[in-house]
């Protein structure tokens, strides 16, 4: 049995919204990970199952290991098809916005959404939502948005209609958003609810090899060389820090979602307890961090990077180029008493 979400007024408004309405578009973050990809289309599969017009918008691609996962070939990336996302969005009689909590993390997206009529609905567990939606279900303390939506499922009696399609994209969120079942992961009801996905006929093992275990070459290739070449361990401060610049990525044949877990690597040294990776995009630094236990990565990167996340996995952007991203790093490591082990 699965603990109440203690959302009852909410989930009986979204019930009643999901029942008096046919044209719903869902979203989620920009640079989508498997709990923004998966989440959102189980709640699009599930829709279309009950017979509604069902559409997932993303700010931009999404990357090549998700996009096996079932209704992920309809996607509307913005980027790329904008007028349609657009009528999409003006159309919608509500609109989801699952795995963020506020405008700017779906980038150019952001506007349409606030200016839309629709009736719209967060379903999210990051700290701090913003109060842009009508109805926001916001949880924190549950390792992953699918995870979340599972329970918002079976709360709004909707269980009976999932199928495997469904909890393939919902066990994908799941395993992605806890380092494979590494952290953020003692909670009894995940492993409640991955037997009723297992039940459905989902195959975990394969999904597992086909989102972990699909790298690409350039993957392969970047990942050797920044640790061979670009990785500095602080190791008085139990931080490591990898370093990406854009021509060392083109000159690899960087793709999208080639780094993505690069930052976790580091964590692998018994001594290493943060981890940090930089790398350049056209206008800014991308950071991207990672760390073990109580240290709250989501404060650090809140403070210093203009972002935020969770208190094991966390980003944010740093506007200025490499060197003074690296020197703000430095300056946060040698003066900060978060990371004194
Ligand atoms: P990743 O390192 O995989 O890109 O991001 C890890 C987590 O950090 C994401 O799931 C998200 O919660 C958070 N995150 C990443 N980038 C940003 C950012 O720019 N702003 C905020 N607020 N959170 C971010
Ligand atoms: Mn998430």
């Amino acid at each position: 049995m699965l603990k109440s979400l203690g959302d009852n007024n909410k989930i009986d408004k979204l019930r009643e919204a999901i029942a008096s309405n046919n044209n719903f578009v869902i979203t989620c973050h920009i640079s989508p990970d498997g709990d923004a990809v998966g989440s959102s289309l189980a709640l699009c599969n599930l829709l279309q199952l009950m017979g509604k017009n069902a559409s997932v918008i993303t700010p931009d691609i999404i990357p090549n290991n998700l996009s096996f996962l079932p209704g992920a070939k309809d996607i509307v990336v913005f980027s790329r098809y904008e007028d349609f996302a657009i009528e999409l969005i003006n159309k919608a009689d509500v609109i989801f916005s699952l795995d963020y909590n506020a405008l700017y993390r779906v980038d150019r997206v952001g506007p349409y959404i606030n200016n839309a009529s629709a009736f719209k609905v967060m379903i999210d567990h990051h700290i701090n939502p913003e109060p842009f939606a009508d109805i926001v279900i916001s949880h924190p303390d549950i390792s992953s948005t699918c995870a979340l939506l599972f329970k918002v499922l079976s709360e709004l009696h909707l269980l009976q209609i999932i199928d495997k399609r469904v909890g393939e994209c919902i066990f994908t969120g799941m395993m992605t958003d806890t380092g494979n079942f590494s952290y953020n992961s003692n909670d009894p009801e995940l492993y409640y609810i991955i037997a009723n996905l297992v039940a459905l006929g989902v195959d975990k093992d394969y999904l597992y090899a086909r989102v972990i275990n699909s790298a690409t070459e350039s993957k392969i290739r970047i990942t050797a060389y920044a640790l061979d070449q670009k990785l500095t361990l602080y190791r008085d401060k139990h931080v490591a820090l990898i370093t990406l610049t854009r021509k060392e990525l083109n000159d690899r044949h960087y793709k999208k979602g080639d780094t993505e877990s690069l930052v976790n690597i580091p964590l692998k040294l018994d001594d290493i307890d943060m981890s940090f990776f930089l790398r350049e995009e056209t206008d800014y630094i991308k950071v991207s961090s990672r760390s073990k236990g109580d240290i709250p990565v989501n404060l650090i990167c809140e403070r210093y990077f203009n972002g935020g996340g969770h208190k094991n996995a966390a980003g944010g952007e740093f506007y200025g180029t490499m060197d003074e991203c690296v020197k703000r790093f430095e300056e946060f490591i040698y003066n900060n008493e978060i990371i004194n082990r």
